[in-house]
């Protein structure tokens, strides 16, 4: 598998910076240099570069791009109730944040072996009238804080305020906060692992492309494994995020 970066070349011959792909190398072929930057090739074949740059007269830079993969960051994608903290139905107090056992221990492992820690989590509270943004703020900013006393960092929370029935951008199963924080942070969503204690966390996770969606047995967890056990099947699935960092700090010695 080679990590292409694409490029758009304007009328007026500005060169921009597109997108991120992976081909096998098998799949693409270098056609002809187009522009007098050395490192400035066509992509041409039936391969999945060409449907990326959606007909656009799509370049890439095979220099720029060694430099890009080598930088690229890897992510774990973390559900907050449930999976980081103890489930509450709808949640809005700061004071009722539980942090579930050996979670601080779990993220400090996955943290210094080099992962981003990000959280991903629907709180629909919100758009159901059940509490305003300002609670998951306060809720949020108790979680960073608890976190952070132990040395763990989070990159970034997204959440999704919207009701089910309600449009919204980034509502799980939706992959946009995780294509949101691929961009943001420079990550390699391929590289990366999604979290969570219900099969929306995973559909998630496997909507972006991720390396693999574990589900953990807390908050929702057991009841989902029980209740969907065909497309759970698919995942991993292990008690809690002790489990899941042995899983994949594991997975990547294999
Ligand atoms: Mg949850």
């Amino acid at each position: 598998m080679v990590l292409f970066s694409w490029h758009v070349l304007s009328s007026t011959g500005k060169l921009s910076f597109g997108g991120i792909f992976s081909v096998a190398a098998a799949d693409f072929k270098v056609e002809k240099r187009l522009l007098p930057h050395p490192a400035i090739v066509a992509i041409r074949g039936g391969n999945r570069a060409v449907h990326s740059a959606k007909g656009l007269f799509g370049f890439a830079s095979q220099e720029r791009s060694a430099t890009i993969s080598s930088n690229m960051n890897m992510a774990v994608f973390l559900d907050r109730d449930g999976t980081l903290i103890q489930e509450k139905d709808y949640l809005c107090d700061p004071d009722q944040v539980i942090v579930l056992p050996g979670a601080m221990t779990a993220l400090h492992r996955l943290q210094q072996a080099g992962f981003k820690l990000i959280i991903v989590t629907n709180q629909s509270g919100v758009g159901r009238g059940y509490f305003t943004l300002a609670d998951v703020e306060a809720v949020n900013a108790r979680v960073v804080r608890e976190f952070g006393r132990q040395g763990v960092n989070f990159q970034k929370i997204y959440f999704a305020p919207e009701a089910p029935e309600q449009p919204s951008r980034g509502r799980k199963p939706s992959p946009q906060f995780l294509f949101d924080a691929r961009d943001e942070f420079g990550l390699d969503l391929a590289r990366s692992y999604m979290i969570g204690d219900k099969l929306i966390d995973l559909e998630c996770g496997w909507n972006a492309g991720v390396n693999q969606c574990l589900l953990v047995r807390t908050g929702y967890g057991a009841e989902q494994e029980r209740k969907h056990p065909g497309p759970v099947s698919r995942a991993v699935v292990v008690d809690d995020l002790p489990a899941v960092a042995d899983w994949i700090l594991h997975s990547r010695s294999r």
